[in-house]
């Protein structure tokens, strides 16, 4: 379980998802937004600007089939990064210019190696596709820091130790939490921008929560720095009673439970990662989903428990499912039938 000792007010943690930081222009945006802000201690959790972790997952497809393509895609990514940096940073950009050459070189190298062994292994594709948090978080921290607002960076892959099992990925509290004790002492700033998505397992190798997990981050750091709430910035009101590309209807809720928040979320409403509600469940922190682009709306709050609504709160959608219907007198007790009917269908690839 996550630690949970009383909730300290004086720090609120925000995530900032791809949309709300695609660009230079949106990082100023963000900037902006957490500098009119209250509190005294602000934890920034941010995602990859919009588009990267595709484009790295891309990068590193490309070089593993043997694609020199690949080449022009790293280029075009280096370049994003180095105008989004050049923006914000203006005369002041040359150290950041040339940190990220270095990541860029480095990955480069890796993707050199891949299309010489022409596979894809499970530990290189993790290294690659978390970069684009690496980058962001730099991008967002220098910003403040060169608007005359001390903010530190802290890369997750120095401090959380998750472990992969079958329910997701769990927390190595114990071990993240003195790993982040040890890294204030030398990064005691009040304001700290953190990679998302990124962490290490318990044997050193870097990995990532899975696809969307910024989410997860912002609550797992939330409960790291004893977070009073943990407020996720996006591209939408908050949560919906559907999912407004497919339902334009659909209405903000005003508040969920976490039950109901975990519901919707396990069944595909893409709003919020899954695993985000069990840190804040086990410290009954409560978790703000808002609009970074209409960010006087309240947004939607969850918590454990919530204002009472009609029968049906929200509608997921679950795509590309298929129904299979056996019937048969033959089928009765017979052991192992799903597992025989999915191998039968795999073998005639269907
Ligand atoms: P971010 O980059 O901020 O993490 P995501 O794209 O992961 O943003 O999640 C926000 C998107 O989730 C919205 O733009 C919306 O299209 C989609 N979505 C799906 N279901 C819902 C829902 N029930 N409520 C709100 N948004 C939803
Ligand atoms: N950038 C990662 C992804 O696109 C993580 C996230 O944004 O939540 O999946
Ligand atoms: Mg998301």
């Amino acid at each position: 379980a996550a630690p949970a000792p009383a909730p300290d007010a004086q720090v609120i943690a925000h995530k900032f998802g791809g949309t709300s930081v695609a660009s230079a222009q949106r990082y100023r945006h963000v900037a902006e937004l957490l500098l009119q802000r209250p509190e005294p201690t602000q934890v920034v959790v941010v995602s990859a600007m919009k588009g990267v972790t595709d484009a790295l997952i891309e990068l590193a497809t490309l070089a593993a089939h043997g694609q020199p393509r690949w080449r022009d895609a790293w280029q075009a990514l280096r370049q994003r990064h180095h105008e989004a940096a050049t923006e914000l940073l203006g005369e002041d950009s040359a150290d950041l210019l040339q940190w990220l050459d270095g990541r860029f070189d480095k990955l480069a190298g890796l993707l050199e190696a891949l299309a010489v062994i022409g596979g894809l292994p499970e530990e290189v594709l993790e290294r690659v596709q978390g970069l684009g948090e690496v980058f962001s978080a730099q991008l967002l921290g220098r910003y403040f820091n060169r608007l005359g607002h001390p903010c530190a960076v802290l890369d997750a892959r120095d401090v959380l130790v998750v472990a992969h099992g079958e329910l997701g990925v769990s927390v190595d509290w114990e071990r993240s939490a003195a790993n982040l004790a040890a890294w204030r002492v030398d990064n005691p700033q009040s304001r700290v921008v953190v990679t998302g998505f990124v962490a290490r397992d318990g044997q050193g190798r870097i990995t990532t929560l899975g696809r969307n997990g910024s989410d997860y981050s912002g609550a797992i750091f939330a409960a790291l720095f004893e977070a009073a709430e943990l407020h996720i910035w996006t591209d939408v009101d908050g949560v919906l009673s559907a999912d407004p590309r497919v339902v334009p209807e659909a209405v903000t809720l005003a508040t969920l439970s976490y039950d109901e928040a975990c519901e919707l979320a396990y069944l595909g409403a893409k709003v919020v990662h899954p695993q985000t509600m069990s840190p804040a469940i086990a410290r009954q922190m409560p978790i703000v989903i808002r609009n970074t682009f209409n960010p006087s709306h309240p947004g939607t709050r969850i918590a454990s428990s919530s204002e009472p609504s009609g029968p049906i709160k929200g509608l997921t959608l679950s795509e590309q499912l298929a129904v299979l219907n056996l019937e048969g007198s033959g089928l009765i007790g017979v052991p192992g039938t799903a597992e025989r009917v999915f191998a039968a269908l795999r073998h005639a690839q269907v």
